[in-house]
């Protein structure tokens, strides 16, 4: 069972709770992106089982009228036990999506990862167009793969990296990934006909996205996290901004919801409130 205070973050434990969850918000017009909880499997039995959850939930949400998708790992789906099962089981999970009619989106974790992420994403994204890849602005080489990406079908979401990287090749200082972030939006907004996923909660960069799309005329979406500035999701939806909101769901809660508390004074405050408060 999800305590209480871990349910601002979380979904539920099981797909019928994240479907749940995809009804109230698209109730109030956003859509949402189920993630299954789960990464850096070193086995390939987790990996297989994670892929053949998200095919059973692609297969439940193609049988609902939720606005809703998936967004998997590719930790999650074998990556670190090797490229060949991480391409195999994407290969799977994106047969189901096109089976039932549903977007994909892959996550990008840190740099080691990034080449093998690029390649199976293009491998599947020329089969199946409705699919997306997040880059990390944080990354120096990040316009070089924005590019690689406009010349395919599919969507990019930009955000601003949650991995520590190595200095020698991505920024470090936080004005710095800010800027980066600015300069890729642009470009993203002037290079890309598939649309762009504005992955922050930054309300800069949320306003910058609306002015690039006036300028380009490209499509977008914001993308937000579960729990973080929901009232702002709302909001947005409510002005006709397509906003997506990206929420977790499964039983491996308990790592995500460290993460989501420690990330921000805010965050923490809230938990130690809730501790106290019973
Ligand atoms: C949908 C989605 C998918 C993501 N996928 C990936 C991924 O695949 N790979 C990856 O590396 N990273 C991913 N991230 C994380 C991302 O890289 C950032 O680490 C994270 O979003 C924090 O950066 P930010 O742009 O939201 O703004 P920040 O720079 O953290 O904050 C900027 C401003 O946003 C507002 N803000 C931010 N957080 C809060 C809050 N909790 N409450 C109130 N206001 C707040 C404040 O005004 C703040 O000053 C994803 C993020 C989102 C939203």
């Amino acid at each position: 069972m999800i305590p209480p205070i871990a349910r601002r973050f979380v979904a539920g434990e099981t797909a019928a709770a994240a479907m749940d969850h995809a009804r109230q918000l698209n109730d109030d017009g956003v859509g949402a992106i189920l993630n299954l909880l789960g990464e850096h499997y070193e086995a390939r039995g987790p990996a297989d089982e994670d892929a053949d959850t998200y095919r059973d939930l692609l297969a439940e949400l193609g049988a609902t009228d939720l606005d809703a998708c998936i967004s998997v790992k590719p930790s999650q789906l074998g990556l670190d036990v090797g490229e060949a099962l991480f391409r195999e089981n994407l290969g799977r999970v994106v047969d189901a999506a096109a089976e039932h009619d549903r977007f994909v989106w892959v996550d990008m974790e840190d740099h080691t990862t990034t080449d093998a992420t690029l390649d199976a994403f293009e491998t599947q994204v020329r089969r199946y167009p409705e699919m997306g890849l997040c880059l990390q602005a944080n990354l120096e080489r990040t316009p070089g793969d924005v590019e690689r990406l406009a010349d395919l079908p599919g969507k990019v979401r930009l955000v601003k990296g949650a991995y520590e990287e190595p200095a020698d090749i991505a920024y470090t200082d936080k004005a710095r990934v800010d800027a980066a972030y600015r300069d890729l939006l642009e470009l993203a907004f002037e290079t890309f006909d598939g649309g762009v996923a504005v992955g922050s909660h930054d309300p800069e960069m949320i306003a910058l996205a609306g002015d690039l799309h006036e300028a380009y005329g490209t499509d977008y979406e914001v993308q937000m996290l579960m729990g973080v500035r929901e009232d702002a999701q709302r909001e947005l939806a409510a002005d006709g901004v397509t906003v997506y909101q990206y929420a977790p769901y499964g039983t491996r809660w308990l790592s995500y919801f460290y993460r989501r508390v420690m990330e921000r004074k805010e965050n923490a405050l809230f938990a130690l409130r809730a501790v106290v408060s019973g």
